[in-house]
């Protein structure tokens, strides 16, 4: 009963002059102005600006929702880094097939990338990877979905203010070095959900710990810079790395002899050189990334 929820448009989040309590100014549907206050804010609006950083990549993607003609999918396997895409210049690309039944599937191409394509790139890699990758034949695309995800090693800020905390990926769930965050998410909103029931203050940790983003910022240095060949990275990772223990490091939770025995898998080497170059690389403001709202349509359409 003491639930009140309101769907609007945040225009701004801050602390009030106080300090004390923390205020929400929206906008409601018919353009009306609300301004909402509130001990605790929390903010998991998308980030306009990325944290300065040594390395920063775009995890960018757009997938198909297609029907074919005949079953060429198998429901019970799911294909989640396909490296038989064409390599891009810098970073690395794969497909990926999330079947939902023998003749429906979610097909997506994806880059590691420092910019997103634009529509014409995308279509023309998906083009290749369901016609001469995958050979599924004829299709249509039911619907279409595309996201930008940053993977970079900046550093979030968790607080906006006295009251304003950034959570999601706003306030760095997002792992740096596979764009995962639902995980991290989660585990973030039951911590302050917990720590609120019990009363004591809210102090909300970093969603990985400081190991997991050493890691994830010398992968991110390492195929930027070229050094490792990113298909041949993870290609290494996933034969020599049993399921649950790489799902364990993927999810920043694994302890350190995993990821001990995790690194031997990699080219040790060029990995080695990038933690020797790294904490001398200073951190940059990356040019304005066009994060532009994730998106999924419903459309008929052949291509
Ligand atoms: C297509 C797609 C697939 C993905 N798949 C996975 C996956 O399989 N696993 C995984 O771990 N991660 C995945 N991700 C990453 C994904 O970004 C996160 O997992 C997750 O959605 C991030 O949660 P969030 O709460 O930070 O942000 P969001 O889920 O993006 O939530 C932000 C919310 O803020 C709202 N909002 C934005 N601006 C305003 C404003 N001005 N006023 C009011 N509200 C506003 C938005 O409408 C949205 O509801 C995927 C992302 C995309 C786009």
């Amino acid at each position: 009963p003491r639930l009140c929820r309101m769907e609007a448009t945040a225009s701004a989040v801050r602390d009030d002059p106080s300090g004390a309590r923390g205020e929400v100014l929206t906008r409601g549907p018919g353009g009306e102005r609300v301004l909402v206050t509130g001990r605790l804010v929390f903010d998991s609006r998308p980030p306009r600006r990325l944290p300065p950083a040594r390395t920063t990549l775009l995890q960018h993607f757009t997938g198909w929702f297609v029907r074919t003609g005949r079953p060429v999918f198998d429901p019970a396997t799911a294909d989640l880094m396909d490296f038989r895409t064409p390599q891009p210049a810098r970073g690395l690309s794969f497909g990926y097939v999330l079947p939902l039944d023998p003749r429906t599937a979610l097909v997506e191409y994806t880059e590691f990338s420092p910019a997103p394509l634009d529509t014409d790139g995308y279509r023309r890699a998906l083009d290749h990877y369901t016609h001469d990758v995958l050979g599924i034949g004829p299709f249509d695309v039911t619907a279409r979905e595309h996201g930008v995800i940053p993977m970079t090693d900046g550093r979030f800020p968790l607080r906006q203010g006295r009251s304003v905390y950034r959570i999601g990926t706003a306030g760095g769930a997002t792992r740096p070095s596979t764009g995962y965050t639902f995980a991290a998410v989660q585990r973030q909103t039951r911590y302050i959900a917990g720590r609120l029931r019990s009363g004591r203050p809210l102090r909300v940790p970093a969603p990985y710990g400081r190991r997991a983003r050493m890691m994830d910022a010398v992968l991110l240095r390492a195929l930027d810079s070229g050094r490792v060949d990113g298909a041949d990275f993870f290609d290494r990772l996933f034969r020599g790395v049993p399921g649950e223990r790489l799902l364990r490091f993927m999810d920043g939770g694994s302890p350190p002899h995993e990821d001990l025995l995790i690194g031997l898998r990699t080219p040790v080497v060029p990995m080695l050189r990038t933690v020797v170059e790294l904490p001398f690389r200073p951190r940059r403001e990356h040019p304005a990334p066009p994060l532009a709202p994730s998106s999924t349509d419903t459309e008929e359409s052949t291509p």
